[in-house]
């Protein structure tokens, strides 16, 4: 019996990426989990072959969490194949980087409405059916609570969720559902690969990789099998005391 079993936990954006370690770790602790995908469908049905072939049950869902009326679709295409929802791990998010004069109001729009209206949609959608003992694990980054050059939209996107939790904590507590955010630092993912060199100072003459040992305590990127670990904690009845809180799994960066 895994800590988990008996659960049911949707994941979003979980076909790749951080969201994947996290689908397979509560899988693995014996949640039933639902696995929300935008575009990833190959990677998302193979995920679900894969933990179904080792006993778990896993189904795939597409749906686009910048549109609350898909993510409630989502929520309840969960409820109506596993019969209820106990965890939400909002997780789906998508990077920015630019120069305050590069901003427009489209990419605000589009960065806010994934990582920020999205989250708390899901929230709104999977809050109709948790009960007692439930569990919400949203999005944030280190960036929230860092300067990074150029990196104002993203950060501020998720320094919402830090607030978010913080505020949402007493509602739903009232119903014993706990929420809180997971902070990562940079994580081995295609975003990584895509935007991590954007976090070293244009200006700084050094690798992405001495940047990295110059800026973390462990001098390294966390695999997102580590902050799963860190969510699957958070999802676990060992959490049932936190809440509202945002925790940084960050490989002590600063
Ligand atoms: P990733 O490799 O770029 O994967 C992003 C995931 O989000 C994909 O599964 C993608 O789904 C999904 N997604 C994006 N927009 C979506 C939408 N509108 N609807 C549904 N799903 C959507 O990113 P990651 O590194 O795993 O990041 C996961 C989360 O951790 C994000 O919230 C990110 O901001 C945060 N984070 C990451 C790092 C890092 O260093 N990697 C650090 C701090 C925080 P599809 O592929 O199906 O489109």
């Amino acid at each position: 019996m895994g800590k988990l079993s008996g659960k049911v936990a949707l994941v979003t954006g979980a076909g790749r990426g951080i969201g994947k370690a996290v689908a397979t770790r509560l899988a693995e602790d014996g949640a039933k989990v639902a696995i929300n995908y935008r575009s990833s469908a190959a990677d998302a049905e193979k995920l679900v072959a894969e933990l179904r072939e080792r006993g778990a049950e896993a189904v795939a869902f597409q749906a686009d969490v910048s549109d609350p009326a898909q993510t409630g679709r989502l929520v309840d295409q969960t409820v109506s194949e596993f019969g209820t929802l106990d965890i939400l791990v909002s997780n789906a998010g998508i990077e920015h980087f630019g120069p305050l004069e590069s901003i427009t109001p489209e990419d605000f729009d589009r960065v806010f409405s994934v990582n920020t209206r999205g989250q708390l949609f899901a929230v709104q959608q999977a809050a109709r059916h948790l009960g007692a003992g439930g569990r919400i694990v949203l999005t944030s980054s280190v960036s929230a609570t860092r300067s990074v050059f150029h990196h104002t939209l993203y950060a501020a996107s998720k320094g919402a969720i830090n607030s978010m939790v913080l505020n949402l904590a007493a509602e739903l507590g009232q119903r014993g559902i706990t929420i809180n955010a997971i902070a990562p630092g940079g994580t081995v993912t295609d975003m990584a690969d895509t935007h991590g060199i954007s976090y070293k100072h244009p200006l700084l003459n050094a690798s992405l990789s001495e940047w990295e040992k110059m800026h973390g305590a462990l001098g390294r990127l966390a695999r997102p099998e580590e902050i799963a670990a860190v969510t699957a904690f958070l999802v676990s009845d060992d959490a049932s005391y936190i809440t509202g809180r945002t925790i940084e799994a960050d490989g002590g960066f600063f």
